[in-house]
Parts: structure tokens; C-alpha cells; sequence
């Protein structure tokens, strides 16, 4: 199937502006095209049908895709989403972003991403399981610790991946965890998985207020989306002293000028599954949110959250993306032209596939590092990662934004990989 799509038809289609991007950036850092062609296609798209046995006997066929989209550095990586609004263009997209990721924080995986397309809530535990054991076996060798390694990703969680290191040990006939990441502590888990990405989006938001020249222990933040990434970050901002002053879910938003209190706001999601009515805030709703007054914007939620109608009222200096695809070209065209910085999502939420990277590294080996160990390497990682691409930017970006920045900064990566690999028909040496 082509990944070139009819831009007409499909404004705000995730792909279409990747691959927009991803040209671009070929052009601005001199590559050759070749470069592009190889990215602009995943090497293998699979798209399965996976038949689970329901509870009351009859047989019902999902539908699943993994897409692997580029292996120059290493095994395919990337999570796998259970979802009844995945699309195929998504999917490709999501695995473009993977690629990129690894690239830029020097994780040797490649990019990846996979589906089944099927609503979770309306599954028992058990189907739910048969479910995932069956998309392991129709991808059999497809998947595998030197192949592609499939993550948690949205309504896939530890104990799914538990399943699948399971399922492809038995079909292995050994022992075979690595096959996955993100698994429970007990079956060959990394410490601070969980929290990965929400640190690492705060890590990199510090680096960003120190470039700002922000006073970080005084910066206001506002979050949109309490879930795994908004509220593991949340937490280490109260910590750090910066006053959270307003979050969001699907529910609606929350506002207190002067800081909410975090953990007393975990324990109210946690009774009443929603930020909305946590007392001693004002109520907001997500538009709100937006366009508050704070120093540091998070998106955490989903795509396409800042577009062409709402980033004229964001008044943060900077934004971080913590979800995948959270701003429009047209948003981060308005973001520009209103100086704010926009720390793009394949940096800003790579502490997940880094902690992940140290997961298979730990599985490999067959040792365990302490919590300690996990969160310092991480701290490096990403510190690093935004020093190298926030002065890149600096250097080459002059008219334009950091999320040009960090695709030049990894493609060109991947090109000198795909240089050395010999895939690249290059001139002189010059790719
Ligand atoms: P999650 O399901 O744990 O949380 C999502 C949160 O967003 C929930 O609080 C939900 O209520 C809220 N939400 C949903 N719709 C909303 C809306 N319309 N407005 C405001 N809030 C809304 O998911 P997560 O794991 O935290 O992932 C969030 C984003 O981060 C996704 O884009 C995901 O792809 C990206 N991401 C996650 C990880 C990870 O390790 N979890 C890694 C990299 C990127």
C-alpha cells in the first residue's frame, strides 16, 4: 500500500504532514533525495487477520497491522495500540515517529508500530487475552528480540506484554522475554518503566526553561491530559517546586492559580476516575486549558490538540510535547510567528523507548539495574539529547522551528547509517 496520500482528502491526516516534514528536512540539511524514498515507505507493512474464540463460543476475526518502518540501526521498535479508530495511515505515521525517535536519542532500534483494531471495553480479560496471544502467532517470526519488539501503547498495558513474551516463549520453546518491553517487574521488567516518559518529558522542559532563561522552580505549568505521561510528569514538577496550575482529561480541566496539589489530586482521579471537581479548583474546560496563562504548555493527550484555530491564544513561551503529533503544520506555523518554542514530540517523549532501550539491554544481559541507575541514565539521555538538538537548531534553524531542528538532526543520522550500510547510491561519499 503507498503512503502517499491525497492531500485534499485528507487535511489533519498525521501522515501527510510527517511526510511533509520529513521532506523538508531532507532538503534544508542537503541530503540526497534517496534519503527521502527510503523513509517515506515502512520497509514492511503487515496487516493480519487474528480469529479469537469469544466467550459464548462463536469465533470472531480482528483485524491487525504492524508496521515496521525502518531498521538501519537496529531491531524494529514501537508500541502496539488497541483501538477502533486506528488507521492505517496513523499506524505508518506513528512508526515514521519511532524511527526518527531512536534516531535522535541514540537508541539502536529501529521504528515500529502495531494495532488491532477493536474496542477493548467491550472484551473479557480472557478474549482479551486470546486476542493478544493470536496476533502474536499469526506474526510469528515477524516479532522477536532481534526483530522488532513490540511496547505498551494506548489500551495495551504490562500484562499484555507479559502475554506476548509468554506466548512467543512457548512458540520459541524457550524463554524469550525481550521480545517485548514494558513487562511487569516479575517477568523481566525495568524499574522506572512505567514513569519513563513523563520524566523524561520533565527533564527535557527544565532544559528548556534553562534556555529560556525561565527561573524553572517558579515556572507555571499547565497539562492537558492526567494520564501515564501528564500525571508522571505532574508529580515531578510539584516536586521540583513549579506550581502545576491547571491539568486536564477528557472530562474537562482544573485551574488554581497558585498550584494544585498534585498528589491529593492523584488520589481524587483515583476515586473518582476524573480531575473534574477536585476541590479548591476552578473548573475549565480543555480549550481553556490551552490558552491559559502558565510558562510551560504540555500536551499530553492526543493528536491534533493545537491547530490553526486554537494557537493563536496559547500564551506559554514554551510547549512540550509529551503525546505523539499534538500540533498542526498550521499551529506550528502561529507558534513560530508568536516566538514560543515548541519542543517536539519525538524529543520531548522519548523517555519511554530510552528506558525501553535500557529494558532489552538489561534482558539481554540477564541483570537488573537499581531505580537509581535507571533515572540517572535517563537524565543523561535526555539532557544530552536536547542540548545536541536544541544547538543545532540554534546553529542551522535560523527561519524555522526546533521540530525542523530535530527532524534534520535525525535524518541525517539515519542517512549516514544508510550511507555506511550501502543503501544509498551516493556519489563521492556524498549522501
Ligand atoms: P493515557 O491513556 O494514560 O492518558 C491519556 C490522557 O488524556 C487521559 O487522562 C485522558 O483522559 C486524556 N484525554 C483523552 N482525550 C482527551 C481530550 N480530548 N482532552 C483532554 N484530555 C484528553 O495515555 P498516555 O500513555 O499518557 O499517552 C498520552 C500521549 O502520550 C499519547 O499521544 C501517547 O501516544 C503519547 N506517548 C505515550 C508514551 C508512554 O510511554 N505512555 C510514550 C510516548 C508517547
Amino acid at each position: 500500500m503507498s503512503v502517499e496520500v491525497d492531500k485534499a482528502e485528507k487535511k489533519d491526516n498525521v501522515l501527510v504532514a510527517t511526510l511533509d516534514k520529513v521532506k523538508q528536512a531532507v532538503e534544508l540539511a542537503e541530503l540526497s533525495p534517496e534519503v527521502y524514498e527510503h523513509l517515506k515507505t515502512p520497509m514492511r507493512f503487515l496487516e493480519v487477520a487474528i480469529p479469537v474464540e469469544m466467550e459464548d463460543g462463536t469465533t470472531r476475526v480482528y483485524t491487525g497491522y504492524r508496521c515496521q518502518h525502518n531498521n538501519v540501526f537496529g531491531p524494529y521498535k514501537g508500541g502496539l495500540r488497541y483501538h477502533p479508530d486506528v488507521t492505517t495511515d496513523s499506524i505508518k505515521a506513528l512508526s515514521m515517529w519511532m524511527t526518527l525517535k531512536c534516531s535522535l536519542v541514540g537508541v539502536p532500534f529501529g521504528g515500529a508500530k502495531g494495532a488491532i483494531v477493536c474496542d477493548v471495553q467491550e472484551l473479557t480479560v480472557k478474549e482479551k487475552e486470546r486476542m493478544t496471544r493470536s496476533y502474536v502467532r499469526v506474526l510469528g517470526s515477524f516479532i522477536g528480540p532481534e526483530t522488532d519488539i513490540p511496547a505498551p501503547d494506548v489500551f495495551t498495558d504490562a500484562q499484555v506484554m507479559a502475554w506476548i513474551a509468554d506466548e512467543y516463549s512457548s512458540n520459541m520453546r524457550e524463554p524469550s522475554f525481550g521480545v517485548v518491553t514494558g513487562k511487569p517487574l516479575a517477568v523481566g521488567g525495568c524499574v522506572g518503566r512505567n514513569e519513563a516518559t513523563g520524566r523524561g518529558v520533565f527533564f527535557v522542559a527544565r532544559e528548556a526553561a534553562n534556555a529560556f532563561d525561565i527561573p524553572f522552580d517558579k515556572a507555571r505549568i499547565a497539562i492537558q491530559g492526567f494520564g501515564n505521561v501528564g500525571s508522571n510528569a505532574a508529580v515531578l514538577f510539584a516536586e521540583a517546586g513549579c506550581p502545576v496550575i491547571a491539568v486536564s482529561d477528557v472530562s474537562g480541566g482544573i485551574y488554581n492559580k497558585d498550584g494544585l496539589e498534585i498528589e491529593k489530586l492523584i488520589e481524587h482521579v483515583k476515586k473518582t476516575g476524573f480531575v473534574k471537581g477536585f476541590p479548591g479548583a476552578q473548573d475549565i474546560d480543555n480549550q481553556e486549558l490551552l490558552a491559559i496563562d502558565c510558562d510551560i504548555l504540555i500536551p499530553a493527550a492526543l493528536e491534533n490538540q493545537l491547530t490553526g484555530s486554537n494557537a493563536g491564544n496559547v500564551k506559554a513561551k514554551i510547549v512540550v510535547e509529551g503525546a505523539n503529533g499534538p500540533t498542526t503544520p498550521e499551529a506550528d506555523q502561529i507558534l513560530k510567528d508568536k516566538k514560543v518554542l515548541v519542543v517536539p514530540d519525538i524529543l520531548a517523549n522519548s523517555g519511554g523507548v530510552t528506558v525501553s532501550y535500557f529494558e532489552w539491554v538489561q534482558n539481554n544481559y540477564g541483570f537488573r539495574w537499581d531505580l537509581a541507575t535507571v533515572n540517572r541514565r535517563l537524565e543523561e539521555k535526555m539532557s544530552e539529547a536536547f542540548k545536541m538538538v536544541y544547538h543545532y537548531y540554534c546553529e542551522k534553524c535560523v527561519d524555522s522551528d526546533m521540530r525542523t531542528g530535530a527532524y534534520m538532526y535525525s535524518i541525517k543520522r539515519l542517512a549516514e547509517a544508510m550511507h555506511y550500510r550501502g543503501w544509498l547510491n551516493d556519489k563521492n561519499g556524498q549522501y
